[in-house]
């Protein structure tokens, strides 16, 4: 089959000329930020351009609310589609054919591409028009223009779920054809909200919490503690995979990885054994302050969920919460049960990574009955024999930096 950018066009009387381009549409609530709009779009087309970087194609126009890149050619194309599909802010793409705007070569090149694919039994016409000096409305297109693919084809009209879907949006004096065109991720173009950094551990929740603060236009830095060398470190090499999965969605990462052995020893010694989660906690959440602030981070951000673990009772969290001195905790999973956080990790793909057994720091030393209704005065009076400050500044200076970039040319950062 003959692809579409085969060197000889497909020509007619019209001069049809099935030259494609990609279609990029930004997520609609890029258009509601006002003043910050320019902003936003900028953003996005920076994104846009790092994302298809290797993928043979470029931007060609930028619009306010999207762009059109070249075609890169059918070998190349699946490989870019999965590059759209993984960037926030983009709300759809399409590989797209631009005709005059008249009805005449809309049908033509309708026929033209009709030509090219295998015909299911059914279709639908999807009319839109951002451009309304056409003289017929979008339901006049898809009636017209329908019922000509019909006589043509055979095929019949299904409007609930058609086995292809013959898209027509007119914009810019031009009609832009597809038939197939994807959903994007929606949410804001990364870097259009502030830093974040967020604590990984190996579960199943964290990735899903960074991952949902990432939707909305966060760069996220990673922490995660480990309990090396009191155990062996495989839980690393988990944040590590976990995190080259979620820079696909950043293009860049950093990922401080934090020994919390000192400190999960000298608790042992120091404080009431049913005590020793709830102050590995205010350990971790002081420590992330403090490499959060250094790294230009706005917040912290945890995969928490109320009442999910004994940790995370509302005293409990109160308890782990009153360490922090300057920056917020974001809790984007704090009311979401297992089930659906499980449904978004499968989705991410990071459940399967998540399930994988390691040792957790937090399992070290557990009691059988860890403290549920601690507060900030009870937790406090446990660390009266620790140097906390001493043990937060050292734990900080050991920790290793680990990075990771995507597309994986280019310098990471
Ligand atoms: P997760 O599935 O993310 O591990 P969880 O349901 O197991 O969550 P906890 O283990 O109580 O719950 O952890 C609550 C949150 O504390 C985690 O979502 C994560 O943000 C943070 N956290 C816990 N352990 C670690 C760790 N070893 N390194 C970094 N952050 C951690
Ligand atoms: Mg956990």
């Amino acid at each position: 089959m003959p692809g579409p950018e085969t060197p000889s066009p497909v020509t007619s009387s019209l001069s049809v000329s099935l030259r494609p381009r990609v279609t990029v549409n930004y997520f609609h609530e890029i258009a509601l930020k006002g003043l910050n709009r320019r902003m936003f779009t900028r953003q996005a087309a920076d994104n846009l351009k790092r994302a298809i970087q290797d993928t043979d194609s470029r931007i060609v126009e930028r619009r306010d609310m999207g762009a059109t890149l070249s075609y890169p050619g059918d070998a190349k194309w699946p490989f870019m589609a999965e590059r759209l599909e993984r960037l926030f802010g983009v709300e759809r793409f399409a590989r797209a054919y631009p005709v005059t705007l008249s009805m005449d070569a809309i049908r033509e090149t309708v026929g033209a591409l009709l030509a090219l694919v295998a015909l299911p039994k059914t279709f639908r016409i999807s009319a839109s028009r951002a451009d309304k000096s056409f003289p017929l409305t979008s339901p006049e297109i898809n009636a017209q223009l329908g019922a000509w693919v019909r006589r043509r084809t055979g095929m019949t009209v299904d409007l609930d779920d058609p086995g292809l879907d013959i898209r027509v949006h007119l914009r810019d004096r031009t009609a832009w054809l597809s038939l197939e065109e994807r959903r994007g991720l929606g949410g804001m173009p990364i870097g259009v909200s502030g830093r974040v950094a967020a604590l990984l551990s190996g579960g199943i929740d964290s990735p899903v919490a960074a991952y949902r603060v990432m939707s909305r236009g966060c760069p996220v830095t990673f922490i995660h503690f480990h309990s090396f060398p009191l155990v062996e470190g495989s839980s690393r090499e988990k944040a590590k995979e976990l995190v080259d999965m979620l820079t696909r969605y950043q293009f860049r990462s950093r990922l401080h990885l934090v020994s919390l052995a000192e400190i999960q020893k000298r608790v042992l010694l120091a404080a009431e054994p049913d005590y020793r989660v709830v102050l590995y906690r205010r350990f971790m959440l002081r420590i992330a302050e403090a490499i959060a602030l250094k790294e230009g981070a706005l917040a912290l951000v945890t995969g928490e969920s109320v009442g999910q673990v004994s940790s995370q009772t509302l005293e409990n969290m109160l308890a782990i919460n009153a360490v922090m001195t300057r920056l917020p905790v974001l809790r984007p999973l704090v009311a979401a049960d297992k089930e659906e956080i499980v449904r978004m990790a499968r989705a991410l793909g990071t459940y399967e990574v998540s399930i994988q057994p390691d040792e957790d720091c937090c399992s070290l030393f557990v009691p059988p009955h860890p403290v549920t209704r601690s507060t900030p005065e009870t937790a406090a009076a446990q660390e009266k024999d620790l140097d906390v400050e001493g043990l937060v500044s050292e734990a900080v200076a050991n920790a290793e930096l680990w990075r990771a970039a995507w597309p994986e040319r280019g310098p990471a950062g």
